[in-house]
């Protein structure tokens, strides 16, 4: 008997919904769909591919106030973020509609003559795509548009959190008219399983994951056995560079932004921030008066502007690295005020953070900001450099040049130059080092769902 597991709002701990936990059973039914359904939606003319993904669009954004109510319930994230997220996630079908079309291919002589050599792009084949909870539209779609518009069809296990958004995106690509098996969504607690059985089977070409760096190894040690194509998203530890020249006011709104979006659980999220000592004071002053000012609560109430973070084992994880830091000579420089109960951790700024201090190497995923003063541009960049990640980094200066000079030397896929957001459809999104392989949005998303075939021609 098929049994279900709960889906939680993470403000309040109370069930959501009871969603179907997939099985082993049920993973292997879903790629019998997807590729059984494949050769036809690949053959489908790129047109009207582009059409339903457009439609998908549409349809998004006609379903944002449940969609936005959806996010915020299930993944806690402020109903403003939640509906930005919308916003973002509909993009993603619109911009790949638009890719849809656009084929390229090349046709040449060979160099030595007596050869024409004609370059194609074919979808990949089957594709198993496996999202986290921090973003349960946005990764979706940036992995499913694609895959449609190459001609793919695929698996997706959404994170165990926030499987129901992307069961409201499926309703929606099916409304659409995305073909029955081309989109199958397998929510389940046993991710390891399910993935193991998917990357196990000869049909699945493709593997999309975005989430922890941890993960994303397993995933591509398990790929290699049978050389599957993979794409991988993983962590980030971005550093936030303020210039002595910067204008501060612009520094703190995007400070705001790159921290605080979501409650600071975004891979983006800045995770370090650099503050020249000529600016130091001031900016910390504004940034304490806007953290102050931040409203922390559940999304129901639509003023909130922070929700809680996603689970007990998140928020133990983030005590953990302040108390470290703290125990280790860091100051609270400010601590916003959260509910009595709850899931919510305090906006905080610290001070004084002591180099090798956790909190500047890991992760933080929440709204702690670490502040760090500079004098010495050669030292900040090793500092911001002595990280495993390399996917993103914000540079705030005065003149363009110093900005991209300093962007130059940071060691990462993405640099937000003067503003605390980089992502859009039109930004091949992805990191270096350990924080993936290949890219995701612009012309190259729709790369990582294709082959590249050759046609080589005798012509004597
Ligand atoms: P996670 O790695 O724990 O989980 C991500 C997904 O993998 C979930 O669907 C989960 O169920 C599944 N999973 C977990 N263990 C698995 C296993 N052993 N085998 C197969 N699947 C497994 O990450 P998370 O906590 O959900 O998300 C946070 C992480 O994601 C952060 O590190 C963040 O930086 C990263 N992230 C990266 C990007 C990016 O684009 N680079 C975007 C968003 C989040």
């Amino acid at each position: 008997m098929e049994s279900k597991f709960d889906v939680c709002d993470p403000a309040t701990g109370q069930v959501i919904e009871q969603v179907v936990d997939g099985t082993i059973e049920s993973a292997v039914r879903a790629v019998d769909a997807a590729a059984a359904a494949f050769p036809a939606w690949a053959a489908t003319p790129a047109r009207k591919r582009a059409e339903i993904l457009r439609r998908c669009h549409e349809l998004m954004l006609r379903d944002a106030d449940t969609l936005t109510k959806l996010i915020a319930t299930e993944n806690g994230k402020s109903a403003a973020d939640a509906r930005a997220e919308v916003e973002y996630a509909a993009e993603f079908y619109r911009w790949f509609s638009e890719e849809a079309v656009r084929g390229e291919g090349s046709y040449n002589d060979a160099p030595a003559g007596g050869s024409k050599t004609i370059v194609t792009y074919v979808p990949v084949g089957v594709a198993a795509l496996i999202t986290p909870w921090n973003f349960p539209a946005a990764m979706a779609a940036r992995k499913v548009a694609p895959a449609l518009a190459a001609g793919c069809t695929v698996v997706l296990k959404p994170a165990e959190e926030t499987p129901l958004t992307a069961l409201a995106l499926a309703r929606i690509m099916h409304e659409a008219g995305v073909p029955p098996g081309v989109v199958n969504v397998v929510p389940t607690t046993r991710a390891p399983e399910v993935v193991a059985a998917w990357l196990g089977d000869d049909r699945v070409r493709k593997v999309s994951f975005t989430g922890s760096t941890l993960v994303g190894r397993a995933l591509l040690r398990q790929a290699a056995d049978r050389v599957v194509n993979a794409s991988m998203e993983l962590g980030g530890n971005a550093p936030f560079v303020i210039t002595a020249d910067a204008d501060v006011d612009a520094a703190v709104a995007g400070a705001m932004l790159a921290k605080f979006r979501g409650g600071g659980q975004a891979c983006t999220a800045a995770n370090r921030f650099y503050v020249h000592a000529n600016v130091f004071e001031q900016f910390l002053e504004k940034f304490g008066k806007s953290v102050m000012a931040l409203r922390v609560g559940p999304s129901s109430d639509a003023d909130n502007q922070i929700g809680p973070v996603i689970s007990h084992k998140a928020h133990a994880r983030i005590s953990r690295l302040v108390d470290a830091a703290v125990a280790n000579g860091a100051r609270i420089a400010f601590q916003g005020k959260i509910p009595n109960s709850g899931l919510f951790y305090p906006p905080t700024l610290l001070v004084d953070v002591p180099f090798g201090a956790p909190i500047l190497s890991e992760e933080i995923f929440g709204p702690v900001a670490p502040i760090v003063m500079w004098n010495d541009e050669v030292a900040m960049l090793a500092s911001a450099n002595s990280t495993e990640f390399g996917l993103a980094a914000y540079v705030y200066a005065g003149r363009l040049q110093d900005a991209l000079r300093i962007g130059e030397q940071i060691d990462v896929g993405m640099v937000g130059i003067n503003r605390g957001a980089i992502s859009d459809p039109s930004v091949p999104f992805g990191g270096v080092k350990q924080s993936g392989i290949g890219r995701e949005g612009a012309h190259e998303g729709i790369r990582e769902y294709q082959e590249t075939r050759v046609y080589s021609v005798g012509w004597q």
